[in-house]
């Protein structure tokens, strides 16, 4: 291509463009084969992006190589995975050796058999010359086939070059030192101006920059010398406040590294230099603001305060989940092969921690924390000491968890404590890696009957260890709305969540008591005495006694003493819980959360994994109603398989059924499957995350389009109530539905405007606001006027102490979670309507949720 020659290629499909990067394929995410842009298609021909040569044309139709002016060639791959499906689903409308103008059909398909088969259309248009030609400008937002412009190719500039060779070389000196000196620059003493030194933030910081750079780079602290580009290597310095670092450069560009560096250091690499020296590193998620009703004791260095994510009460034994902790093989022959699977767990941990970050929005806490770990696999110093044990003859799972002990026990030894501190992230890393290397989640094994204690917990994990039998779960990020939190109560495992980071360095094995019984008074107790364990021991045992009872009159319907029937149903995400509900006295389903089958997976659930889920839980609820809702993702909940455009405000953005919106086939395919599923019960669809009527009507009429198509019989249609546009008009939304399904997890989130997952607001999260109330309040008379059925499926319906006001409003459908069901229906007998509905009344009057917390309380409680 000559200088100031440009090729413009017009988008050869319609739909958002979706950046290369978020692809959920490392091979496409990393730019293994080219730089390029994804468009999520919501059309079915290919259409020829330019004037062109078709130079290959993939056996199997989903892909096409295309030879334009100037030599630049370009790849267009439809899908993701989609050479599994041989040809299948594809036309091809030209062969190779064709001459093809802009704009011309090259091939079409079918995007329903394919989504059968593969994860995603996703169609990714890669320029693949990458020497002599870049992408120049490139287009966001949504393309339209054949019209929009999607991107400019021009001549690759030097800058470009340099700036190209300068990042790649950060890349390849994640994986092999810098190259030797041969021209040396040294900077003068420059001191450290941060009142923590060189800790993990700009350590990170300094070693990103210095990536940026083709030059070996070492920073020199009283005779002692760290590679810049390594964390690890960094924070070994223990350079403290006010020490004496030079920066030594040498290769191409050293001088300019030198001056930039010492620059950056000078200014605090990226810290307020202003702020307190006893601020903490990395703001503790730790304690939440204290419930407002609560009273705590300080005093006891013994006990880690956090909220109480899942009720209940455990004794037993600390044990960490270790993420290193992972059977492996030691040695391997294939050096060439291993080093290769280093670098695609490498690779594939790069991306999940990418998206980790891009999910955490305004989190910032997390997406620090996964950015601080990002830096941390990328250490050179990591990498290369698992290539030389790989070159050594181990594997690459052992050489890579050997290397990261290694730097886990150095970085450990650190005077300083919060150097110490990051030890833990490199362990947490390094484990994620591994599990890339080892496969499958092995790590995570903990014995039955002990407390455990992670930084994090996934919805996964949860699973895992509460088959294994755990007694507690205990996390230091996460809140009570989390998935993790849902998982553990609707399993019965007593979580707490929002526990101080200072957890994490505990020994294991300690005897702690979790009580997780309140959510403001919620701690873990380390080492109690015996009169304490004595007492606990009283506690639980009483517990158990009463939950004998209420399960044994778990099966009877829940009516109010003064005659007032009020459905219990469950909150369920799987076949399990379906068959454990039923055993608990569920009569239906209310609310299925499919999101949750789509989590944990590498790819997405085809149509008919999910309608062979959806009927295995049918044919466990016999003729009870089942609720299923679409898909909620977004906000807190992101997907590995499906990008969606990073956002500053996640939970405000696109999620629920703004998903179908952006991914039209993802919601088309999920109605099909809910409509192929058959449903001796009522058979309820409930629409996630809706704001606005014009929304429900865009669903409703797909929904109605895909049963005709389908042949199905008609099917309940329902909206969770989870904004308050909704409840506000209830009674437009009441004249388009069927029922109504209130979510106040979202609902008081959104009318409190608080992050659902924010550890330092969970104890402040109280949908029994007033606020709230009066919006289930105007829901239920909205619903009643118009003869639509209403209940209330948020975690409100599960809290025993809320039932009495929520049947005050005149609500007679809760779906709990499935483990609160026996305690609940227990509670619901015990109560009198009409006192109900009076307390109700005062409550809707009252100012704060602290306020009919202390109306309910029990003595002021009706019944
Ligand atoms: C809710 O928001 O109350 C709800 C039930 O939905 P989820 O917790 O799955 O967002
Ligand atoms: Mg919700």
């Amino acid at each position: 291509m000559h200088p100031g020659e440009f090729l413009t290629l017009l988008a050869p499909l319609s739909g958002p463009i979706v950046p290369i990067e978020s692809v959920p394929d490392p091979v496409f995410a990393d730019k293994v084969v080219g730089d390029g842009i994804s468009i999520d298609p919501t059309t079915r021909t290919l259409l020829a992006p330019c004037d062109a040569t078709v130079t290959q044309l993939h056996a199997a139709r989903h892909a096409i190589t295309l030879s334009a002016a100037g030599g630049v060639e370009i790849l267009i791959h439809v899908g993701i995975d989609t050479v599994g499906l041989k040809g299948e689903g594809f036309t091809a409308l030209v062969e190779q050796g064709d001459r093809v103008s802009a704009g011309q059909a090259l091939l079409e398909f079918d995007a329903d058999h394919i989504l059968r088969s593969a994860p995603s259309l996703l169609t990714q248009i890669i320029l693949l010359s990458g020497e002599a030609s870049a992408i120049v400008e490139r287009a966001s937002g949504v393309a339209t086939a054949g019209a929009s412009r999607l991107m400019s190719v021009g001549p690759r500039r030097r800058a470009a070059d340099d700036a190209q060779r300068a990042s790649s070389a950060g890349e390849a000196g994640a994986s092999r030192p810098p190259p030797r000196a041969t021209v040396g620059v040294t900077s003068a003493v420059v001191a450290v101006p941060n009142p923590h030194g060189l800790h993990a933030r700009p350590a990170a910081v300094l070693a990103s920059e210095a990536r940026s750079f083709a030059a070996a780079i070492s920073v020199e602290l009283a005779g002692r010398n760290a590679n810049a580009k390594s964390v690890v290597a960094l924070l070994n310095l223990g350079a403290g406040p006010g020490a004496e670092l030079r920066i030594v450069a040498s290769g191409s560009e050293a001088a300019r590294a030198v001056a930039r560096l010492v620059e950056l250091v000078r200014s605090g690499l990226g810290e307020d230099l202003s702020a307190a020296p006893a601020a903490p590193e990395r703001a503790a998620p730790a304690s939440p603001a204290p419930a407002p009703r609560a009273t705590r004791s300080t005093d006891d260095a013994r006990r880690f305060h956090g909220v109480s994510a899942a009720p209940g009460l455990a004794i037993g034994p600390v044990c960490k989940i270790d993420p290193l902790a992972v059977e492996v093989e030691e040695h391997a022959t294939d050096t060439e092969a291993e080093l290769a699977r280093l670098q695609k767990a490498l690779s594939h941990t790069r991306l999940e921690l990418k998206l980790l970050v891009a999910g955490s929005g305004k989190r910032a806490e997390q997406a620090e924390i996964f950015s601080a770990h990002l830096t941390m696999l990328d250490d050179p110093d990591v990498i290369t000491r698992a290539e030389v044990a790989i070159v050594e003859g181990k594997s690459a799972a052992f050489a890579w968890r050997e290397a990261v002990m290694a730097s886990y026990r150095e970085l450990a030894r650190q005077s300083n404590p919060l150097l110490a501190a990051r030890a833990n992230d490199l362990r947490d890393v390094g484990g994620r890696a591994l599990r890339h290397l080892a496969g499958g989640d092995e790590a995570q094994a903990a014995p039955a009957g002990s407390v455990v204690v992670a930084e994090t917990l996934t919805p996964s994990e949860v699973v895992r260890l509460a088959d294994q039998g755990v007694a507690g779960l205990v996390s230091v990020l996460g809140g009570t709305t989390s998935h993790a939190a849902i998982l553990a109560r609707s399993l019965g495992v007593p979580y707490l969540a929002g526990a101080p980071g200072a957890l994490l360095d505990l020994e294991a094995g300690a005897t702690a008591v979790l009580d997780a019984l309140d959510v403001g008074e919620a701690a873990l107790l380390l080492r109690p005495t015996d009169a304490e364990l004595d007492a606990y021991r009283d506690r639980l045992g009483a517990r158990r006694a009463l939950r004998a009872r209420q399960e044994a009159a778990a099966a009877e319907r829940a009516v109010t003493r003064d005659g007032v029937r009020v459905a219990v149903l469950a909150n369920i995400a799987s076949a399990d819980d379906a068959r454990t509900a039923v055993r608990l006295g569920a009569e239906g389903v209310g609310l299925l959360r499919t999101e949750l089958m789509f989590f944990d997976r590498a790819t997405a659930p085809t149509e008919a994994d999910q309608t062979a889920a959806y009927q295995a839980i049918a044919d466990a609820l016999g003729d009870r109603p089942l609720t299923i809702r679409t898909l909620d993702v977004g906000g807190d909940k992101p997907l590995s398989y499906m990008p969606l455009p990073a956002e500053d405000n996640p939970l405000l953005g696109i999620r629920g059924l703004r998903i179908g919106a952006l991914h039209p086939t993802i919601l088309r395919g999920q109605f099909r499957a809910i409509l192929a599923t058959r449903v001796r019960g009522a058979h309820r669809v409930l629409l996630p995350m809706v704001s606005s009527l014009d929304e429900l009507l865009e669903a409703k009429q797909v929904l109605e389009e895909e049963r005709r198509r389908a042949g199905s019989p008609p099917v309940e249609l329902g909206v969770m109530v989870e904004v308050p546009s909704v409840a506000i008009q209830a009674d437009r939304f009441a004249a388009e539905v069927d029922f109504f399904s209130i979510g106040t997890n979202d609902l008081t989130q959104y009318t409190l405007a608080m992050d659902r997952t924010h550890p330092r607001l969970a104890g402040r999260q109280d949908a029994l606001h007033p606020a709230v109330l009066r919006l289930i309040d105007a829901t239920v008379k909205a619903a009643q006027r118009r003869e639509r059925h209403v209940g209330i499926c948020g975690a409100v319906a599960s809290d025993p102490e809320a039932v009495a006001v929520l049947i005050g409003l005149g609500v007679t459908e809760l779906s709990v979670s499935v483990q609160a069901m026996p305690e609940v229906k227990s509670k619901i007998r015990e109560l009198d309507a009409a006192r109900c509905r009076e307390l109700a009344k005062a409550a809707l009057d009252l100012g704060t949720a602290a306020e009919v917390r202390a109306l309910l309380a029990p003595g002021a409680r009706p019944g």
